[in-house]
């Protein structure tokens, strides 16, 4: 289907980009995106897909709006606190851009709903804080060969990282998991470290970029390649990583 005169309008500063034109952004219209987390990553991921004309957006988070989510998580005001951030998230960003289709997800990722789900979308975006989820993330889009963003942020540091499955390395070559019980005092360290709230929309801004450039076809620069941004040095970095062929997640053994 081709872009309506409105899309023409509401896109045409991203269709005057030549490695986008009309092509790329119809190509961004019939692509989907199924971002886990409503928190301080996914909400600038989730703002920047609806507004460049992504078709379609899953979004899965089981929490309500707290006080101290008010900080860096700019979708939700004072008064939402209590609310369900899914529900709120589509309300808003549906008045943004109601091209924009939307499936909601009110609840945890797990192993029992976590194929089912990302089989129903052409990527997969990780913008959880929680390194439990983050593997079963990883796991599931090797299993199921949907290409993965991840982007993670604590207190002055974020990274990005792009994988597409069995092509390049995957979360778990470069940080192999480990028992049940590190991996959640991993979580727990990571949640108490604290965070400035203005990184969140710089690495969800880079995350949300990487996807777009995957659908229009200049491609994400950060497939084997970790990003890593210092906002103190105001310093990014980028490692080049490889495959792990005795990788346990998506080795060749
Ligand atoms: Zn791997």
């Amino acid at each position: 289907m081709q872009l309506s005169s409105e899309e023409k309008e509401r896109y045409s500063r991203q269709i005057l980009i030549d490695k986008i034109g009309e092509k790329g952004q119809e190509k961004l219209k019939h692509s989907s995106a199924l971002i886990i987390g409503a928190g301080g990553l996914g909400n600038p991921v989730s703002m920047y897909l609806v507004a460049s004309g992504l078709g379609k957006i899953g979004l899965i988070d089981a929490d309500v709006v707290s006080v101290s989510n008010l900080g860096r998580q700019i979708l939700y005001t004072t008064k939402d606190v209590g609310k369900k951030k899914v529900f709120l998230v589509q309300e808003r960003l549906n008045k943004l851009n109601p091209n924009v289709d939307f499936d909601i997800y009110e609840e945890r990722l797990s192993n029992l709903n976590a194929s089912e789900i990302f089989l129903k979308y052409d990527v997969v975006v990780d913008a959880t804080d929680n390194f439990e989820t983050r593997y079963l993330i990883n796991r599931t889009t090797i299993k199921t060969g949907k290409p993965l963003f991840i982007g993670a942020v604590g207190r002055f540091t974020g990274q990005v990282m792009s994988i597409l499955p069995g092509k390049t390395a995957c979360y778990n070559c470069i940080f192999p998991e480990k028992s049940p019980e590190i991996i959640h005092s991993m979580t727990d360290n990571n949640r108490s470290m604290g965070i400035l709230g203005s990184l969140a929309g710089t690495i969800g801004s880079i995350v949300s970029t990487e996807v777009i450039k995957f659908f229009v076809g200049t491609g994400s620069k950060y497939f084997n390649k970790l990003l890593i941004y210092d906002a103190l040095d105001n310093n990014f970095s980028i490692l080049s990583i490889e495959r792990d062929p005795r990788c346990k997640i998506c080795g060749d053994e």
